[in-house]
């Protein structure tokens, strides 16, 4: 079976790719390398330079590689920014989605895998979320993705291919020293705290520490890479028995506080913080469920600890302090 993953020489793409790999999966990477990195890409994938808002383009690379599958990680995917830049979400996010679905359809790619986002809970009624959770978008990210899964939906009941959305909570971890996180300019929580005590910044700063939680700041769900990964193939494999959203966290919420905490114990650098103003668009609290994916397709995570994926991120970013940027000059 062969799989064409946008975004594949990203932080969480490079990740699925290398699983597909391997499981045995033909690969083809497409991505623009706006935010991916060329020495991300595994050897073994076909690589396509490309730009998911040029139709054509996409529309050619698909007859020329006929896919049997979709794994859609390309994205925008930054809260903060899509506060700031509603259309680059609104409008160039979506476009870039229903482009690559128009193509699928056209060229009988019957299985999308969708990265879809915790952000489609603004306001969670409940906590732990799961996928009986009322839709209500946390910000112009948030949205996009929900119009991009309602897209999906009609193309399922139209019987135009099968789907699975996945919603993640917080990726975080590095699958690999190989292979990690590096964003540029880098908005993230866990990666700014490492670069902090890696002496590459002075100080984490606290976005907000008055919402309504046990210490003042915001809870996430962190999930590791490798799991998310897995949790592609699990839905991939499953596709042929219908189409299906999940929830994809670990179940346990940290706050921002505890996430510094956390990684002044694993890397034993004291890290300084400093409070500052709220970001526009972060929800105090989101926790997944992920009860159903356990269920349905037994899903278990492998890094369920905290400790453990900041560790994994720290031995990455030792390991290569300037990320990718070593290995490929
Ligand atoms: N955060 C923070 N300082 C930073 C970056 C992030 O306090 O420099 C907070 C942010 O407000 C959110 C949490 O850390 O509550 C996780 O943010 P991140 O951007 O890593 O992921 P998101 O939850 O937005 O997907």
């Amino acid at each position: 079976m062969k799989v064409l993953v946008t975004g594949g020489a990203g932080y969480i793409g490079s990740v699925g790719v290398r699983e597909l790999v391997h499981e045995g999966y033909e690969v083809v990477v497409f991505d623009n390398l706006s935010q991916g990195h060329r020495a991300a890409v595994h050897p073994e994938a076909v690589f396509v330079e490309g730009d998911l808002r040029d139709r054509e383009f996409v529309d050619r690379t698909l007859a020329e590689h006929s896919p049997d599958a979709i794994m859609h990680f390309a994205s925008k995917s930054l809260v903060g920014e899509s506060m700031e830049k509603p259309f680059l979400y609104l409008d160039e996010n979506v476009r870039c989605g229903i482009n690559l679905m128009r193509s699928a359809v056209e060229h009988d790619v019957g299985r999308f895998i969708l990265s879809s986002t915790a952000n489609l809970f603004g306001e969670p009624d409940s906590i732990p979320i799961d996928e009986e959770e009322s839709i209500t978008p946390g910000s112009p990210y948030g949205e996009s993705k929900n119009i991009l899964e309602r897209t999906l939906r009609w193309l399922d009941d139209l019987d135009a291919l099968r789907f699975a959305a996945l919603r993640y909570f917080n990726a975080a971890g590095a699958a690999s020293e190989d292979l990690g996180e590096d964003h540029d300019p880098e908005t993230h929580l866990l990666p700014i705290v490492l670069e902090v005590a890696a002496g590459k910044r002075d100080k984490i700063e606290i976005y907000g520490d008055d919402y309504d939680t046990r210490d003042g700041t915001c809870v996430r769900d962190y999930i590791h890479v490798q799991d998310l990964a897995q949790a592609h193939i699990l839905s991939l494999e499953a596709l042929g028995d219908g189409s299906r959203v999940y929830n994809l966290g670990n179940g346990d919420g940290y706050s921002v506080r505890e996430v510094i905490d956390t990684a002044r114990r694993v890397t034993g650098v004291e890290i300084p913080a400093e409070v500052g103003p709220r970001r526009p668009g972060d929800p105090p609290k989101l926790v997944a469920s992920s009860e159903k994916i356990r269920s349905e397709l037994g899903w278990e995570p492998q890094y369920s600890e905290l400790d453990e994926i900041i560790a994994s991120a720290w031995a990455w970013h030792q390991k290569h302090p300037n990320g990718y940027d070593e290995l490929e000059e």
